[in-house]
């Protein structure tokens, strides 16, 4: 882990669904990074003027490389940048990979049920592809709350790693179904929520990431129904987007 500022140059960029982009940054002298952790980026104006955001990274281990993926806000200072301009080649200063609290390790023996909102999956997605590379073979368990199909992230890798016995993939779309989807768009509750999830007598570790009203709102039923708090750990992302 570095607190250092350093320099990143921008490798790759696909664009993940409309609105959002995986970026591939190499940064010389990185060490790879534990599943689940973050950096930040700072971008400096020709006046001075900085801006630092902080971006989980999607990918796990990858030496010099790691991905990150960035969702577009409209009117944001600076994801509109990271996902519509930057090119191949630019240059980036980061700090990181930090965070030691919101991240899986291989060694960890327990059952892990995943909890994302929107973009809230990427650091969950570090742990699964961290997971599927691993020997570790306790079951995880991804719940991700996304308006409609076309805003899933990862979508097509996910459909191939749902083949493993080791993980299990249950969506909820709160504004759009898929064709032939057996139910109509609807917003998660505390029931259907726990109805999908792995039951609290296994002893979950549970990892719940997105907008910071989705995630208290999730914490909050997930607590109330007996999961030990200890077990629960969050990222909040920002935001004020609710279960919708
Ligand atoms: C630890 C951590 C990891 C993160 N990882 C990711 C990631 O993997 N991918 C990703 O796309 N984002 C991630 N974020 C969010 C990211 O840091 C920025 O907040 C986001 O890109 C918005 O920045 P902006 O400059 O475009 O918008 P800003 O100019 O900062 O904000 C524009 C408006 O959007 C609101 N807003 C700010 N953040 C959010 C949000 N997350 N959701 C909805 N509204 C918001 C603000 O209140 C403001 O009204 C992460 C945040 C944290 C703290």
């Amino acid at each position: 882990m570095s607190t250092l500022w350093r320099v990143a140059e921008v490798v790759s960029g696909v664009p993940e669904t409309e609105s959002s982009r995986t970026i591939g940054l190499r940064v010389d002298g990185l060490n790879g990074n534990l599943p689940g952790q973050h950096i930040d980026i700072r971008l400096t104006a020709d006046d001075g003027y900085t801006a630092v955001r902080s971006y989980s990274v999607a990918t796990a281990g990858m030496d010099e490389i790691l991905e990150i993926t960035v969702d577009e806000l409209a009117n944001g200072e600076v994801s509109p940048y990271l996902v519509r301009d930057l090119m191949v080649g630019d240059q980036l200063e980061i700090r990181g990979p930090v965070g030691g609290w919101f991240v899986w390790r291989p060694t960890d023996p327990n059952p892990v049920q995943l909890i994302a909102g929107g973009s809230g999956v990427v650091p969950l997605m570090s742990m699964i592809r961290a997971h599927e590379a691993s020997e570790n073979p306790s079951q995880f368990r991804l719940l991700y709350s996304l308006k409609s199909p076309e805003a899933g992230f990862y979508r097509e890798e996910l459909t191939l790693r749902q083949e493993s016995p080791k993980l299990t993939v249950d969506y909820f779309y709160t504004r759009k179904v898929p064709e032939g989807w057996p139910s109509a768009p609807k917003r998660l509750t505390a029931e259907t929520l726990l109805a999908n999830v792995l039951p609290a007598d296994v002893s979950p570790d549970t990892f719940i990431c997105g907008q910071t009203m989705f995630v208290e709102t999730v914490t909050e039923w997930m607590v109330q129904a007996g999961y030990p708090t200890a077990s629960i750990k969050t990222e909040r992302f920002g935001g004020t987007g609710g279960i919708r």
